[in-house]
């Protein structure tokens, strides 16, 4: 009689080869889950626009209570536009989409990063061009409808220095702001040509600094394409083959949030 295999040891056998294909491979290059937090922390240290309240936390309770337990609470305020938040539509196009308006297939999608450092180190006032995009192209194929675009600027590398990151560090002065940002044909190709979920980048603004009239914004504010702005971490990032998750707190008919924004790379 053959002892080696119960019924119930080939029970557990059979489920075992069932699951092998779900174990993680251990070979060296076998790709790992990995996830990226592409988001800046919240507190005294994070950039806002200069005319733009900034983060403020408010200690309500820190220590022991007398009953036996700690108690930790804080008050919080601060702009909806600053550190790494989201653009809504209607942030510059009445009628458009608000925080809570936004499908949130919009905000969880396939990512792709287009770098631009090069030329952003060369002129700070960078215009993000449908060139950038086409080049993209060129080596890694057409951009896909639904995709989250995020442009690596290489500005995350100035982040907390508000003079380097801005161009200022006065508050109220918008005349001296100088940082990369998308040009008026970038954000109408990337909105009608490809339909973009959404579009992200490493610095304040969608607009480059410069801006007094805020094209992109306007343009994918009209195509309803929510932006993420002051995202970071976009060097460690590939091209493509990963996927974005970018959920703001859910203000009712907010113009902008807080984001938390990660990407997750891998099976
Ligand atoms: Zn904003």
């Amino acid at each position: 009689m053959n002892r080696l295999c119960s019924p119930l040891q080939e029970r557990i056998a059979l489920l075992l080869i069932a699951l092998l294909p779900a174990l993680p491979l251990s070979p060296a290059g076998a790709e790992e889950r990995r996830i990226l937090d592409l988001t800046h922390a919240f507190d005294e240290t994070t950039i806002y626009w200069p005319t733009s309240k900034s983060f403020h936390l408010d200690e309500v309770h820190k220590g022991p209570t007398g009953k036996g337990y700690w108690y930790e609470s804080n008050d919080i305020s601060a702009s909806e536009h600053g550190g790494t938040h989201l653009d809504a539509p209607a942030h510059f196009f009445q009628g458009s989409w608000h925080v809570d308006d936004i499908p949130l297939d919009r905000l969880m999608a396939p990512g792709i990063v287009v770098d631009v450092a090069a030329k952003a180190k060369k002129n700070p006032d960078y215009l993000i061009q449908v060139s950038d995009f086409l080049d993209w192209e060129s080596r890694h194929g057409r951009i896909a409808p639904g995709r989250i675009v995020l442009v690596r600027t290489g500005w995350e590398d100035r982040w907390p220095d508000k003079k380097r990151y801005l161009g200022t560090d006065q508050p109220g002065d918008v005349e001296h702001l100088s940082f990369p940002g998308f040009s008026e044909a970038a954000a109408k190709f990337l909105a009608k040509e490809r339909g973009v979920a959404a579009v992200g980048l490493d610095t304040p603004s969608l607009d480059h600094g410069p801006s007094k009239d805020f094209l992109a914004h306007r343009v994918f504010g009209k195509a309803n394409v929510p932006g993420f702005e002051n995202v970071c971490q976009l060097k460690d990032l590939p091209p493509s083959g990963f996927r974005v998750i970018a959920l703001p707190m859910k203000i009712g008919q907010g113009s902008g949030a807080p984001l938390r924004i990660i990407a997750e790379l891998g099976p």
